[in-house]
């Protein structure tokens, strides 16, 4: 089959409405496969690097559940958008003195990885939801708690006013077999619901691997440019 992931660009290169059914079609396919409603999965669009026009047509075309990973590109994007309603899913790492902020224009953040930044989090005025993110590597600069402390950082995230728990974020290994790293996930969801029970989302699964996310249970997924197309290149 031909994957209009991989095609290079040019005439013949799917354009946006396109290439978001076929993905939508994908997830559909993923789901009925897994057994599992396709109504229980959230699709983000990661729209990184790309101009607030690509997200007016994204809105246009049904989407309304969109990712960034960049604190100043997001805020100033979900400034320029903020008539459209669309919610905003923070998925880079947070530094700790722009946490503030974050929470401020994106309604659901993906990355909490470390206690000091659970605290700068903390609010008692709103609430955000968020995700802890687990590193599935030995590289601390992936970002992710390591999974023998994500029992005590879950408990922060309970003990700390303005955050809602919803689940557990990872991003699957380099060169490492997709499926193997989501099941991993699944059991580390299930470890942590011992300790949070309302920790029953699963936020995974980018362009290069969502259906094997959905077959582990995802229920959020990441997904850039297999929808967005191939994201420009700053100078
Ligand atoms: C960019 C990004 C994605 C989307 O990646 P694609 O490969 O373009 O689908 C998902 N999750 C995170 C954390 C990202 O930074």
């Amino acid at each position: 089959m031909n994957d209009p992931d991989v095609v290079p660009g040019g005439p013949a290169e799917p354009d946006l409405r396109e290439r978001l059914t076929l993905v939508r079609g994908r997830i559909a396919q993923a789901a009925a496969f897994a057994d599992r409603d396709p109504g229980e999965i959230t699709t983000i669009v990661v729209t990184k690097f790309h101009p607030v026009s690509l997200i007016e047509e994204l809105h246009a075309l049904g989407v309304n559940d969109v990712g960034e990973n960049r604190h100043q590109e997001a805020q100033a994007k979900a400034e320029a958008l903020s008539a459209l309603g669309l919610t905003w899913h923070f998925v880079g790492q947070v530094q700790g003195k722009k946490a503030r902020q974050v929470r401020a224009y994106a309604q659901v953040i993906h990355s909490v990885d470390r206690p000091s930044l659970v605290d700068a989090l903390a609010s008692d005025e709103s609430t955000v939801d968020c995700f802890v993110q687990v590193n599935l590597t030995d590289d601390p600069a992936r970002g992710g708690v390591a999974p023998p402390d994500l029992d005590s950082l879950l408990e922060r995230v309970q003990a700390t006013a303005g955050l809602r728990l919803l689940g557990l974020m990872a991003v699957a290994p380099l060169g490492a077999e997709p499926r193997r790293a989501f099941a991993r996930v699944r059991e580390l969801g299930e470890q942590a619901r011992r300790v949070a029970p309302e920790a029953k989302f699963l936020s995974m699964g980018m362009s290069q691997d969502y259906p094997d996310a959905i077959s582990e249970g995802a229920t959020h997924l990441r997904i850039g440019t297999a929808i967005t197309g191939n994201r420009p290149v700053l100078g």
